[in-house]
C-alpha cells in the first residue's frame, strides 16, 4: 500500500465525489478509531490507516474485497472473539440494527466495535481503543464496591458496638435491682421480669438445688415453660459436664433428660442450660429455650447474652445467700434455729416504740427447764441438746408469723407475742407447757424422761414502760413459777399492785 493520504485502498467501482477527497481521507487517517466500511455483500469497501494499529492487525488481514467472514474468523483464530460471538455478529449484522460489543485483544487491550447500518445495505464500523476509560471504569467500580464493603462494615461494627453497649446498659440495669434484692423471692421475681424482655420470644426456668443436693427445686420460670416441681442433677449436660451446654438442632446434640420429658418431643427448641455457680459451688441451672424463628445470628446473640445473663444471676444469688447466712448467724442459735437473745431484745424494744406510738398491747412469756442440770448430769449433755431442740420444735409449732420465739441463754426461753393481752399470753405459756411435757424425745433404743418448764408471762402496758421491766417482771413470775413446784405458769403481779 502506498500512500495513506490518498484514496488508495477504496475499490474503484464505490468512489464516490466526497471519499475521492483528499481531505475526507485525511480526515479518515487522524481519526483515533479504526473504521472500516462493509458493502452488503460483506466485503470490505474501506478502511482508515489507523485500523491496523487499533486492532493490532498487519494489512493482510484488512484489506478492499476482503470478505468480513474471513476478517471475523481471523479474530477468533487470534483468541480475540469466540465463535458464539461471530455468530452474534453477524445475526447484528442481518438485522440492519446498529450494535455495538467490546473485545479484547491478545495484548490485554479493550477495543469497542460499533456497527452502523448504511442505507445501501452496508455497515461503516469504527474500533476505539477503550482500554483507558474501561479500566478506569473497572477500577471506578472497584473503588465503590470497596467504599461500599468499608461502609457495610462500618455500620456493621457500629451496630454491634451499639448492641453491645445496650447489652451492657440492660446488664448493668439487672445488676443494680438483683443487688437491691433483700430475699431469693424478690430475685426469682426480678429474673422473670428482666429475661422475658432482655431474651425476647424465648422462655425458661430457673432451678436450685435443694439443701440436701440430691435434686434442684423449680424456683420460677418465665413464657409458657412447664416448670418442674424437681429435677435430677443428673438429667442436665451443664450440670454433668460442669459448663453449659447448648443444644442445637442443626448438630449432632443430645437433649437433656429434663428436656425431653418436659417437651414430649413435640414443642422441640434450641436451648441453653447454664450452670449457676456462685463462689465456686454449683447452686442452680438456668435453662432457656429460644424462639425458633430467629436467625442464626440473633439467636447466637441471644445464647452469648443468656450465659452473660446467668453469670449476672449467679453472682446476685450468692450475694443474697452470704447475707441469708450472715444475718442468720448473727440473729439464730445455732443450736436450735430459734432467734438469739440478740434479735429479741431489739424485736422487743421496736415492738415497745409501736406499742407506745399506737397505744397498743403486747406480751411476752419467760420460761426455763426444770432441773436440767441434773437431767444433764443423768443423761449426758447431748440428750440435753436434744431436749432443748425438741422444745424449739414446740415452739415452732405453738408460735407464728410475727411472734418472736427466742433461745435467750442456755435452757432459758422467751417469747415475743406482739398484740396479745396478759390472759391471752397466760393461755398461750399454759399451752406451751403441756406441749412440753408431752414431748417424747427417743435417745439411743430408749426414751428420755419428759422434762417441764416453768413459766412467767408479763405484758405492756400492765408491767412497765421499758424493755427491762417487762423482762424483770416475766423473769420474777417464773421463778415463783419454780418457788410453787415448778412445771406451771405464773402472771407477774402488776407494777401498781
Ligand atoms: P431449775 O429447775 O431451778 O432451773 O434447775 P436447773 O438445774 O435447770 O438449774 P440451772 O438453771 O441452774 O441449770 C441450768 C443447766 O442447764 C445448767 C447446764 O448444765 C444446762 N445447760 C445450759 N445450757 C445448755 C446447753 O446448751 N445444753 C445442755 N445440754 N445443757 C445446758
Ligand atoms: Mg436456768
Ligand atoms: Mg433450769
Amino acid at each position: 500500500m502506498a500512500d495513506g493520504n490518498a484514496l488508495q485502498n477504496v475499490s474503484a467501482d464505490i468512489q464516490s465525489p466526497l471519499l475521492d477527497s483528499e481531505l475526507a481521507m485525511n480526515i479518515l487517517n487522524s481519526m483515533e478509531q479504526g473504521v472500516l466500511v462493509w458493502s452488503a455483500d460483506e466485503r470490505c469497501i474501506m478502511h482508515n490507516d489507523r485500523v491496523f494499529a487499533v486492532m493490532e492487525i498487519g494489512r493482510d488481514e484488512l484489506y478492499p474485497g476482503r470478505r468480513r467472514r474471513n476478517f471475523l474468523k481471523a479474530a477468533v483464530a487470534r483468541g480475540e472473539l469466540s465463535q458464539e460471538r461471530v455468530d452474534q455478529v453477524e445475526a447484528h449484522f442481518a438485522s440492519g440494527a446498529p450494535f455495538e460489543f467490546d473485545r479484547t485483544l491478545p495484548s490485554g487491550r479493550v477495543v469497542a466495535t460499533n456497527a452502523r447500518p448504511l442505507p445501501d445495505g452496508g455497515h461503516v464500523v469504527t474500533f476505539t481503543d477503550v482500554s483507558q476509560s474501561r479500566r478506569a471504569a473497572a477500577d471506578l467500580a472497584e473503588a465503590k464496591q470497596r467504599a461500599e464493603t468499608a461502609e457495610t462494615q462500618a455500620l456493621n461494627a457500629l451496630q454491634e458496638t451499639q448492641a453491645r453497649q445496650e447489652e451492657a446498659t440492660l446488664l448493668a440495669e439487672l445488676d443494680e435491682w438483683l443487688q437491691c434484692c433483700k430475699s431469693l423471692e424478690e430475685l426469682f421475681e426480678i429474673v422473670v421480669t428482666f429475661i422475658s424482655k432482655l431474651l425476647p420470644g424465648s422462655i425458661g426456668e430457673l432451678y436450685l438445688y435443694s439443701n440436701s443436693r440430691d435434686v434442684l427445686d423449680g424456683v420460677c420460670d418465665w413464657g409458657t415453660s412447664g416448670l418442674h416441681d424437681h429435677i435430677a442433677p443428673d438429667s442436665c449436660w451443664a450440670l454433668r459436664r460442669g459448663r453449659h451446654y447448648r443444644y442445637d438442632m442443626q448438630r449432632i446434640a443430645f437433649s437433656c433428660h429434663h428436656v425431653k420429658e418436659q417437651a414430649g418431643g413435640s414443642d422441640a427448641r434450641d436451648y441453653l442450660c447454664i450452670p449457676i455457680v456462685a463462689h465456686g459451688d454449683t447452686v442452680g441451672l438456668l435453662h432457656v429455650r429460644f424462639d425458633q424463628a430467629a436467625d442464626r445470628k440473633s439467636m447466637n446473640d441471644a445464647q452469648h447474652f443468656a450465659v452473660q445473663c446467668g453469670e449476672h444471676i449467679s453472682l446476685a444469688i450468692a450475694n443474697v445467700r452470704l447475707r441469708d447466712e450472715l444475718h442468720d448467724q448473727s440473729t439464730r442459735d445455732p443450736l436450735t434455729g430459734l432467734y438469739n437473745r440478740r434479735y429479741f431484745l431489739e424485736a422487743l424494744r421496736t415492738e415497745l416504740a409501736m406499742a407506745q406510738r399506737k397505744d397498743s398491747t403486747f406480751a411476752l412469756l419467760s420460761f426455763d427447764a426444770d432441773r436440767f442440770k441434773a437431767f444433764n448430769d443423768n443423761h449426758g449433755h447431748d440428750a440435753g441438746d436434744m431436749v432443748l431442740r425438741a422444745i424449739a420444735e414446740c415452739m415452732y409449732d405453738k408460735f407464728g408469723e410475727g411472734q418472736v420465739p427466742c433461745r435467750f441463754g442456755g435452757e432459758e426461753f422467751t417469747v415475743l407475742l406482739p398484740g396479745a393481752t396478759l390472759s391471752e399470753a397466760t393461755q398461750a405459756g399454759e399451752a406451751l407447757r403441756a406441749a412440753v411435757e408431752d414431748i417424747q424425745v427417743r435417745y439411743g433404743s430408749g426414751a428420755l424422761p419428759r422434762v417441764t418448764i416453768s413459766v412467767g408471762v408479763a405484758a405492756f402496758p400492765d408491767h412497765g414502760p421499758l424493755p427491762q421491766d417487762l423482762l424483770s417482771a416475766a423473769d420474777e413470775a417464773l421463778y415463783r413459777s419454780k418457788d410453787d413446784g415448778r412445771n406451771c405458769v405464773t402472771v407477774a403481779t402488776s407494777r401498781h399492785a
